[in-house]
């Protein structure tokens, strides 16, 4: 597990194989020396840890976790935690690889870093999920804090979790240390802005294609996978702009709306029926055949690999902008490039998130709150100009956004690894 490809690859999608290749063909169109290459894809630091803890009925359960750094070479590692049956090594080094791209390529100051337990925190009762939350977090302890390695939320974790963690650290090195996790609540560190912020990154994006593209938003239809966290506030915010989203999917199935969804009685909806099956007046659809309605605009705002290469054939969509992590398979992408179907890469569209952890850590460390309005300006911003560099880029390089994107990440990881020199 966590090594590199070798030469019998797994049948199965593999996200960290995945990766490695991803990373192999940025350096050859940058072209790195093979020295260079195998210094990045490499994680820095691998940690595996039981997880045990006492359930409430007195018994002794049992999980494993993991935090992967893999790579520090422009600053402290940076990425979530996620609690999920499927979290495994090899998910982690790949999300964390994914995390140092995302940095680099929206120009904060962070390396990558990710972490999970292999958990399914429904079947945990919330005395249970605090108790697993301290254990996980002493057990990486060592290998956190802020100027080292700063965690947030992701799949299933949220500020709740956030605030254990911060409280497990800060117990244990005797000092309030806020800055050690970012997508904390505001009483005890938290910015104003950090909730919604992934969704408002992907909503930016979105807007900023469809304006490249000479496209209205108000003629778009779309379809988006996954209504949690990141996918049920894209809901509020592509609505806003005029769009229609006409297809949602959740792990129940998918509801097909053509007039649009509500995103108000929508909301209602799920916080009454618990999932978005069921939304008066939708037609049910099997989970697997959302990208196959008619639509402009394909979201996957989920778990990764669902964009497979059957999906990708027979996606109805002409555009692809990417809210979850790794949602595309190597064969998904290569399909997509060859339907001339453009895709707003992960590592850019879902990088809202991590640039308002960053400016909650800065907050964090000068103990000076900004206001909402600063917080707001100063993402726009950088989302903005990522994007447009990452555009600007790719007609020069003549390769897609995700290659472009990759390849502008792994040029700043270089570049810093270059300037570092090689210890010792
Ligand atoms: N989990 C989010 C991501 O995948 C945020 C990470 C962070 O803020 O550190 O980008």
């Amino acid at each position: 597990m966590v090594t590199r490809p070798n030469e019998t690859p797994p049948q199965e999608f593999n996200p960290w194989l995945h990766v490695c290749s991803l990373i192999e063909s940025a350096g050859e169109l940058l072209g790195l020396d093979e020295g260079m290459l195998k210094r990045i894809i490499a994680p820095e630091r691998v940690l595996e840890v039981a997880v045990p803890i006492r359930m409430d009925s007195g018994e002794v359960a049992m999980y494993t976790g993991w935090r992967i750094q893999h790579d520090t070479s422009r600053g402290p590692g940076k990425g979530g935690i996620r609690f999920h049956p499927s979290v495994n090594a090899d998910e982690i080094a790949a999300l964390s690889a994914d995390m140092s791209i995302k940095c680099a390529v929206v120009n904060i100051p962070y390396g990558g870093a990710k972490g999970g337990v292999a958990v399914d925190p429904a079947l945990l009762s919330r005395a249970e999920l605090e108790r697993l939350t301290r254990r996980y977090a002493f057990s990486i302890a060592p290998m956190i804090g802020p100027d080292r390695d700063i965690p947030a939320p992701d799949i299933n974790t949220d500020t709740q979790v956030m605030s254990w963690i911060m409280d497990t650290v800060s117990m244990l090195r005797g000092q309030n240390t806020p800055g050690v996790v970012t997508g904390k609540p505001l009483a005890i560190g938290g910015t104003l802005g950090h909730a919604g912020a992934t969704s408002l990154g992907v909503t930016i994006c979105t807007a900023a294609i469809l304006q490249r593209m000479g496209r209205l938003a108000n003629e778009q239809r779309v379809v988006i996978q996954g209504y949690g966290k990141v996918g049920a506030p894209l809901v509020k915010l592509l609505s806003d702009r005029g769009m229609k989203i006409v297809g949602i999917a959740d792990i129940r199935g998918a509801i097909h709306v053509p007039e649009g969804i509500n995103h108000l009685r929508l909301a209602e909806h799920v916080a009454e029926a618990g999932t978005v099956v069921g939304y008066p007046g939708a037609e049910l659809v099997p989970a697997d055949l959302l990208f196959t309605l008619p639509s402009d605009i394909a979201i996957p705002a989920a778990l990764g690999g669902f964009v497979t290469e059957d999906i990708a054939k027979s996606m109805s969509a002409s555009i692809m902008v990417e809210a979850a992590n790794g949602p595309t398979t190597g064969e998904g992408a290569a399909v997509l490039a060859s339907r001339n179907i453009p895709v707003v890469p992960d590592v850019l569209a879902n990088a809202g998130g991590v640039v308002a952890s960053y400016f909650e850590w800065a907050q964090d460390l000068q103990g000076f709150m900004w206001e909402r309005e600063l917080f707001q300006q100063r993402l726009e911003k950088t989302m903005h100009e990522s994007f447009n560099h990452i555009w600007a880029r790719h007609k020069d390089l003549n390769v897609t956004l995700r290659e472009t994107a990759i390849a502008v990440g792994v040029e700043r990881i270089a570049e810093a690894t270059e300037l570092r020199g090689l210890f010792p």
